[in-house]
């Protein structure tokens, strides 16, 4: 795939590592994809690598960890068609591996072999488990208040940790002012956004058009990289671009009203202002999608279903389902609609 980073903001191309612009804009991997979607893709492989063609990576510098291509459980739920992505079967139990898996593969590229991350969750574990694997040397960020059990298996993989006094956003700026290695986080990263997208090629391939995708938004990496992997069928192979529906936690909407009530439990999406939250806006206004919050008593109650059925996933990712049983019961979703589900992180993590 012929790709470069464009600069949002002044136009500027590069072709090295780069999280930003020297500008201070945001940048993207701007794709040129020739041909349709059988030639482009990969047959011989059941895995990840199915998609090569569509990602800025070279067979040479892929990670050595390969992921898999995450099921898909089929469930028909008050007469709608529900298909839920199992994105928490990923090798370190989140959708952050996809991202981490093509960061990765530029940083081998380029040589690089030392980065900072800030993150106190599933980022973490995933760049802590692939800097193990790769002997990526992963100077890792995160509040001091992180969970015993998360900074134990931190600790376990290898990485380096960083305890910050402080919030989230001090922690944040101690990583950037780290004068060692390269500030690789997922919070403005381009790959990242390319790593995810593979989730509608995965869907498309299995199942075909879904008319709704109900996705969370953190900083909303997942949300943008299924959209723009839906553009990208849908110019490949005319598949239709679903209706995209944001899910924020209440008390933390950027997209939609804020409450005054404050959520506690999906703590994976408690981020004020997504730095792309422009492109997440003329998503949901292009598919005619829009935003919706949900509380702890609506995500407590989709956490217990959900496990119920077998899902044991964190409380973060039952906000999708939660916002799933709202719309339902306001008939926003009609009888008989497809519509995607991903559950985004395990929830062994959290025992
Ligand atoms: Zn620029």
């Amino acid at each position: 795939m012929k790709w470069t980073l464009k600069c949002q903001k002044c136009g500027r191309e590069y072709n090295g590592f780069k999280i930003r612009c020297d500008c201070g804009g945001l940048l993207d991997v701007v794709t040129s994809l020739e041909g349709d979607l059988k030639s482009l893709i990969n047959s011989r492989y059941t895995d990840i690598r199915r998609y090569l063609h569509m990602l800025p990576v070279e067979e040479e510098h892929l990670p050595k960890i390969t992921l898999p291509i995450t099921p898909i459980v089929h469930l028909r739920y008050r007469e709608r068609e529900i298909f839920f992505k199992l994105e928490y079967l990923m090798p370190s139990g989140s959708f952050k591996d996809r991202g981490t898996y093509v960061t990765v593969s530029r940083l081998k590229a380029e040589g690089i072999g030392e980065v900072v991350i800030d993150s106190s969750g599933n980022a973490a574990i995933s760049f802590a488990l692939f800097g193990k694997s790769e002997n990526l040397k992963v100077h890792l960020f995160i509040p001091a208040y992180t969970s015993a059990g998360k900074k134990k298996l931190l600790h376990a993989l290898g990485a380096e940790v960083h305890e910050i006094n402080g919030s989230r956003m001090d922690t944040h700026r101690a990583a950037e002012e780290y004068g060692h290695g390269l500030y690789a986080s997922h919070w403005l990263n381009p790959y990242f956004i390319e790593g995810t997208k593979i989730v509608a090629y995965e869907t498309y391939e299995n199942i075909g058009n879904v008319d709704y995708a109900i996705v969370p938004v953190g900083s909303g990496g997942l949300f943008l990289g299924i959209y723009k992997g839906f553009r990208e069928l849908n110019q490949l192979a005319y598949a239709e671009i679903p209706t995209m529906i944001a899910v924020q936690a209440r008390g933390y909407e950027s997209l939609c009203k804020k409450s005054r009530e404050k959520a506690t439990l999906p703590e994976g999406i408690f981020i004020p202002e997504p730095p792309r939250k422009e492109e997440i806006l003329d998503a949901l206004q292009k598919t005619n999608g829009f935003c919706i919050s949900v509380g702890d008593g609506e995500v407590k109650n989709a956490l217990d279903k959900l496990i119920s059925m077998g899902f044991l996933v964190e409380s973060t990712s039952a906000a999708v389902f939660a916002a799933l049983n709202v719309l339902i019961d306001n008939d926003q979703i009609e009888r008989g609609a497809r519509v995607l589900l991903p559950l985004t992180g395990s929830g062994l993590k959290n025992v």
